[in-house]
């Protein structure tokens, strides 16, 4: 099973694993939305994955 979470710009972090996905769209945030990232706790993260 694949949780991925889909970054309102577009982009998709995909993976099996749930703290990567969360890893990478943390990455994701950091170079494309730096204001966003303080904004958004690791909860919330979470809680935008959804199970392919
Ligand atoms: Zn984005």
């Amino acid at each position: 099973m694949t949780k991925l979470i889909r970054c309102e710009c577009g982009f998709i972090a995909r993976d099996e694993r749930e703290d990567r996905v969360v890893e990478m769209i943390r990455g994701h945030l950091a170079s494309d939305h730096p204001a966003l990232l303080p904004t958004i706790s690791r909860d919330d993260l979470v809680s935008w994955i959804k199970i392919e």
